[in-house]
């Protein structure tokens, strides 16, 4: 029996993970479950899983949680606040942690649990590209074994040796492809990307994901992050990384060796496949997965990916390349440009305007530990909001002469 935490199980990796998990009674039993703010989604899990604890950030939402359980006779003990995330992502008697929390906020859980020693399956790719450096060494001092659940990046795990240590010239690797689906504006022309919504940026052609993830997908930066994931995960030097448009999101990624193959992993897009390999890995199990038929699929296509219309695939090389803070502030001025973009007060081409900003104005420096971690994110979150202040002050003054001159051109028609 394995005995798992799920961190931000109300979310979309969350939920497949339960999902799951529900179908192997005998093989899973839910210790912890983490939300955020989304107390009616946690109690319906908890109701299922009957988890010991059940974690949520806000003392309100801990309350009606808290509540709901007494109500219907549950013993799941609640805990409240950022601390109680590190507490069950190290639990003694847990052996598998699920980190799927989004952003930045997931990363000290996802250290503890690598300090812990866990069977690490990681979603949240923030962690290792702000904290790579921090996370992988935790993960080996902790004895903590990572599994990636990203499609690419599960995909490069299945496609590299069992004798992989980390060294991948040592298994004949000479590239890793990751494919990216190009997002829903693949075919959109630069003019047009001004304006396009935030409901149509998250209207992902192939997968169905949380908010955040899917205007990253749009963007690609998702991409971005995960050549700087994989960087971390496969010991890989940027070079080594590349990226390729594949719109079906078939071929999850491929591994090229010295000698000429190149080995994929295919399958239906469906995260439940990674989420499940990883929980049974080493063994296979049944995912509810719906299985793959090439026939109907009839063509596979791949082209070279765009960075003059998505320049953030190129920011996130370059970030890095730079390494140090670099990787850190890119994350944070994305997370502080998606969150605004979402919320209706920038346009989309100026997400990349931001983190590009951004970068060059506070990118420099070290980082050796989660502190300096933490540090470099405080100070990119108010390097963008210096950003949006002038962006804003520019916008209000753009407006005042436009008004101006429509003021004159009015008084001098009349005149
Ligand atoms: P989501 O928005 O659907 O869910 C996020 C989860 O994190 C929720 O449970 C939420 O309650 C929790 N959360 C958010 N902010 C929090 C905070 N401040 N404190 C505590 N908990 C918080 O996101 P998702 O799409 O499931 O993605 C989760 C992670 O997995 C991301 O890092 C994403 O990049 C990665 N990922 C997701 C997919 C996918 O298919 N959705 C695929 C690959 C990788
Ligand atoms: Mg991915």
């Amino acid at each position: 029996m394995q005995n798992l935490t799920i961190l931000g199980s109300t979310g979309s990796v969350g939920a497949n993970t339960l999902d799951v998990v529900e179908r192997h009674p005998d093989r899973f039993r839910v210790v912890a479950l983490t939300a955020h703010t989304r107390a009616a989604t946690l109690l319906a899990q908890c109701r299922t899983h009957r988890p010991r604890y059940a974690v949520i950030a806000h003392p309100d939402a801990a309350e009606a949680l808290a509540t709901g359980l007494r109500d219907e006779g549950i013993a799941t003990e609640v805990l409240c606040g950022a601390d109680a995330l590190e507490r069950v992502a190290s639990l003694a008697e847990v052996d598998t942690v699920m980190a799927a929390i989004v952003g930045i906020a997931g990363l000290k859980s996802t250290i503890a649990a690598a300090r812990a020693g866990k069977k690490l399956l990681l979603a949240n790719k923030e962690a290792l590209v702000t904290a790579g450096e921090v996370l992988m060494h935790a993960a080996r001092v902790g004895g903590a074994t990572i599994l990636p659940i990203d499609s690419e990046h599960n995909a490069v795990f299945q496609a590299l040796p069992r004798t992989f240590a980390g060294e991948l010239a040592a298994v004949g690797v000479r590239r890793i492809l990751l494919t990216a689906s190009g997002g829903p504006f693949r075919l959109t022309p630069s003019a047009e990307l001004e304006l396009v919504t935030p409901d149509a940026a998250c209207a992902h052609p192939n997968w169905r994901m949380g908010r955040k993830i899917s205007v990253d997908s749009a963007t690609m930066m998702n991409k971005g992050l995960e050549v700087i994931e994989a960087r971390w995960l496969f010991n890989a030097e940027p070079r080594q990384i590349e990226v390729v448009i594949h719109p079906q999101s078939v071929v999850h990624s491929l591994v090229e060796y010295i000698d000429g193959s190149v080995i994929a992993q295919l399958g239906n897009p469906d995260m439940r496949t990674p989420i499940a390999h990883a929980l049974a890995y080493p063994d296979r199990i049944d995912a509810g997965v719906d299985f793959l038929d090439l026939a109907r699929i009839g063509a596979l296509h791949f082209q070279a990916p765009d960075t003059v219309r998505f320049p953030c695939l190129r920011l996130a090389y370059e970030a890095l390349e730079q390494g140090g803070r670099a990787p850190a502030v890119l994350n944070a001025a994305n997370e502080v440009a998606v969150e605004r973009f979402l919320a209706g007060a920038i346009r989309f081409t100026e997400i990349a305007q931001l983190i590009e900003a951004v970068l060059s104005r506070c990118a420099s420096g070290h980082v050796l530990t989660l502190d300096d971690v933490l540090a470099a994110d405080e100070a990119a979150r108010a390097c963008a909001q210096g950003w949006l202040a002038e962006r804003n002050h520019a916008a209000g003054n753009a407006r005042a002469s436009t008004a101006l001159l429509s003021s004159v051109t009015r008084t001098g028609t009349r005149s």
